[in-house]
């Protein structure tokens, strides 16, 4: 496995490998078994032939919360053990200002899905993230990219971005991997009080009820109060949203029978935790 730091290092890896498939995982560090799964996918879609391509980037640019950038895990040595065991050719790893020129002046602003769920409440951290993915496809130029539905909203999105930017990337959306207990695994979870990772499972518990009372044809206000009032019984966490849409446009189901989305965002203590579930009627 290579690690490059620059992007010469990383365009002078790649030059002669272009014409194989290319499949590219973007991370920003800290990673955890959710990622590792993420690049043992890549892997056996890269094939023998194929290169598997992790970036290690924790983007400055799609924070929109200093303290949450400064208190953001950061285990680099573990992390490229982590990419080696699962198989990966080369890791991109940059400085913030290596990635961005000081008086970088261009932005990509996607202005439909973004406005929604954690978009309301995170302004410019999705145009962060389609700017630093835009930087990364172009750099890898990859045939091929994963990204986990952990981060429904960002995988939506990215697609939207690939769709309307006509570029020529296949994105694969990867199942949420979880802890035995049903909290899925982020970086932020080490964050959480003993208190609070104790109680956390009770997201996944309160959205596996929300499907089944949906699938009966229960209303979705309803549907959306009992998973927030659960949530909220446990002392120190407030939601940020509990919200059920159209699991592609994001906003109101535009037909009871599309696939629908529930999605939460929740804060316990100062940790803000997402989680979601696919839903349907059918
Ligand atoms: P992050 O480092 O948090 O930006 O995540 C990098 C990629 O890993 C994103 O595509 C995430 O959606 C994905 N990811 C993070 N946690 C999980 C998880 N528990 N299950 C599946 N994918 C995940």
């Amino acid at each position: 496995m290579q690690t490059a730091y620059t992007k010469d290092e990383l365009r002078s890896y790649l030059a002669p490998v272009r014409g194989n498939r290319i499949v590219l995982v973007p991370t920003m560090g800290a990673l955890h078994e959710g990622h590792a799964t993420l690049l043992r996918q890549a892997r056996q879609l890269a094939g023998e032939e194929g290169v598997v391509v992790a970036s290690v980037f924790l983007n400055p640019v799609q924070f929109d919360n200093a303290g949450d950038l400064a208190t953001y895990p950061k285990t680099p040595e573990q992390d490229l053990e982590i990419c080696e065991s699962c198989g990966v050719d080369v890791v991109f790893m940059p400085t913030p200002d290596i990635m961005y020129c000081a008086d970088r002046s261009i932005t990509l602003e996607e202005t439909h899905l973004s406005t929604v769920l954690c978009g309301a409440s995170r302004p410019g951290h999705f145009a962060g993230v389609c700017l630093v993915v835009n930087k990364l496809f172009n750099l890898v130029q990859p045939t091929d990219a994963i990204f986990g539905k952990k981060d429904y909203q960002q995988l939506a999105i990215l697609r939207r971005m690939v769709r309307d930017l006509d570029m020529p990337i296949t994105l694969h959306g990867a199942e949420i991997v979880r802890e035995a207990d049903g909290l899925a695994l982020s970086s932020r979870n080490v964050r959480l009080t003993p208190e609070h990772r104790a109680a956390a499972p009770i997201i996944r518990k309160s959205l596996l009820a929300a499907a089944e009372v949906y699938a009966a044809g229960a209303a979705v206000e309803a549907i959306c109060a009992q998973v927030r009032a659960e949530l909220e019984s446990v002392p120190g966490v407030r939601c940020d949203y509990v919200e059920l849409v159209d699991a592609v446009t994001l906003h109101a189901l535009s037909t009871p029978d599309s696939l629908a989305l529930l999605a939460v965002a929740a804060w316990f203590g100062d940790v803000r935790l997402i989680d979601n579930i696919e839903l349907s009627r059918s």
